[in-house]
């Protein structure tokens, strides 16, 4: 059955972030695909599309809306949901997110009660104002 879970590129740097938000993804039954930095999202850029990509916002030495612009310009990526994932939310970041490519928006520390009922309903709903 294994094959079945959906997979979730899960973009964080910060090592206990990414402990619990892989906790709380395959607690839910999903399959984690971790990246802590620019060079592995790239990496995994060149691999299978995921169901859905969570992407830290700030990474050492890139910031997720580049690494968001980059994975748009993937055919096979395109039409992946990113939920953009950041610990430092301020007044606009939501509209220059979703502007960028994001489709969503959740602020860290993720709310544990809530974080895997977010990530179903947008890879239910697919990407924002289902946007290819
Ligand atoms: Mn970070």
């Amino acid at each position: 059955m294994t094959d079945c879970k959906p997979l979730i590129l899960l973009v964080e740097d910060n090592e206990q972030n990414l402990e619990l938000a892989t906790y709380l993804l395959e607690e839910a039954g999903y399959e984690v695909a971790p990246a802590r930095d620019a060079r592995s999202v790239r990496a995994a850029f060149d691999g299978p599309a995921p169901s859905l990509v969570l992407m830290d916002m700030h990474l050492p030495g890139s910031d997720g809306l580049s690494l968001v612009r980059e994975l748009r310009s993937r055919a096979d990526w395109r039409t992946v949901p990113v939920i953009a994932l950041t610990a430092h939310a301020m007044r606009g970041d939501r509209e220059r997110f979703l502007a960028g490519g994001c489709d969503d928006y959740i602020a860290k520390p993720v709310d544990t009660a809530s974080f895997a009922r977010q990530v179903a309903e947008r890879l239910r709903a697919g990407r924002a104002g289902g946007a290819p």
